[in-house]
């Protein structure tokens, strides 16, 4: 009567949903403030005033089809010519208004481009640990989803191994750095080595491989670190952003694909998007916030919360004898689990009211994640207890 897959799908609540959850229901036994939820990525971080000032300026003074209406399919033309004019600026690339296409956020732009891509037959890899929504993504549009094994030693990317994935069906390579949820930045050497392997095989197979680099990340970097701009090293590559992190709108909705001039058969994959966006009845980008995108194009909100938050809960956590990578980037801390069976260190980590999530969920078993995009003083409380935690492992 309806798809198993669908319901299974709509069902089966993903691991980080189902411990959220739990947090609700023991928030309500023990108080919420006695609840250590490091389980979503939901950034705490207040969206800027100068979000708001222009979202109530537009709406105050611009009328109906301006705000409200339909737009064309790839987004109005004024908006996506000075996103790309910014995008060409703060990144050294050429792009204008004819190679972006705006979507509902990363989710959008990332199964649009799937979906443009996918012929019978055709493989997509990623590199654990990786964001578990790909695999589904990958599936819905046909493809079959190949995970390359993390490379715990730095969550670089393990180049042989990823020789090994490679396959002439291999139609995309999914790169997402600043990475969910090892908080490492993929450095300009570990893209050198990807772009001059890929260009081998396109040679060996016959056929473009192309990068999809998933980047809702890209302004979350720490240190003197700065995240390559993968277009740069490799000409197929297709760029999918959103401003649900550096500008705290993930309920909004909103993000662009870019489709640089240098992609190979560049009018047919960009028509190709266009045809997905179609299918996938994505139809357009909301009207209101491709405004505001524009209005705000090359500004964050204050991500220094999160700097101060990765250096409070790394050293803390590396204090309490947790092994750990210095995070890079992103809002997440990627620690190795203190028992082999990362579900059954998750499970222990609640008995102390820290809700952190295995890392199998992430293709990386072994290891769990802890988002910091939480409170820093909710960090502070949290310290002893993972302290406690792991003193129950001695
Ligand atoms: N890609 C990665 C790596 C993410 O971590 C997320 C969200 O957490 C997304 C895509 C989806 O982002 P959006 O809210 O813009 O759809």
């Amino acid at each position: 009567m309806v798809s198993e897959e669908m319901y299974r799908l709509g069902t089966k609540k993903s691991t980080i949903r189902a411990i959220f959850e739990y947090g609700r229901r023991r928030a309500a036994e023990v108080g919420a403030e006695n609840v250590f939820d490091f389980s979503l990525g939901n950034p705490n971080v207040p969206a800027p005033e100068f979000i708001r000032d222009a979202a109530v300026d537009i709406l105050m003074h611009s009328a109906p089809p301006e705000v409200h209406g339909y737009t064309i399919a790839p987004g109005k033309p004024e908006v996506r010519e000075t996103i790309a004019a910014d995008m060409s600026k703060r990144f050294d690339m050429r792009v204008t208004g004819k190679n972006l296409f705006m979507t509902a956020g990363a989710a959008a732009s990332v199964t649009i481009t799937l979906k443009a891509l996918c012929e019978a037959g055709d493989e997509f890899v990623a590199f654990a640990p990786f964001f578990p929504e790909y695999r589904v993504f990958v599936e819905a549009v046909g493809g079959r989803f190949v995970a390359v094994p993390a490379k715990t030693d730095d969550f670089q990317i393990d180049v042989d191994a990823f020789e090994h994935a490679l396959t002439p069906q291999t139609k995309a390579v999914i790169v997402n750095s600043p990475n969910n949820p090892s908080g490492a930045v993929y450095s300009a050497q570990t893209i050198t080595r990807l772009a001059h392997l890929l260009r081998a095989k396109e040679e060996a197979y016959g056929h473009p491989i192309f990068i999809i680099a998933d980047e809702p990340y890209r302004e979350l970097v720490y240190g003197e670190l700065t995240v390559p701009c993968i277009p740069n090293f490799y000409d197929n590559t297709i760029v999918c952003y959103s401003y649900s992190k550096s500008l705290s709108l993930p309920g909004e909705r909103i993000g662009y694909i870019a489709v640089p001039d240098a992609v190979a058969d560049f009018d047919r994959v960009y028509g190709a998007v266009a045809g997905a966006a179609r299918v996938l009845t994505h139809v357009n980008a909301p009207s209101l916030w491709q405004l505001v995108a524009a209005r705000c194009a090359g500004l964050t909100a204050d991500l220094s919360t999160y700097r101060t938050n990765a250096r409070l809960l790394y050293e803390g956590l590396t204090a309490a004898g947790f092994d750990c990578m210095r995070p890079q980037g992103a809002f997440y801390l990627f620690p190795k689990a203190l028992e082999p069976d990362d579900y059954a260190f998750c499970e222990r980590a609640k008995g102390y009211d820290l809700l952190l999530v295995p890392g199998t969920d992430f293709g990386c078993p072994g290891y769990f994640r802890a988002a910091y995009c939480v409170g820093t003083e909710l960090i502070r409380r949290a310290l002893p207890r993972f302290q406690k935690l792991a003193e129950s492992y001695r």
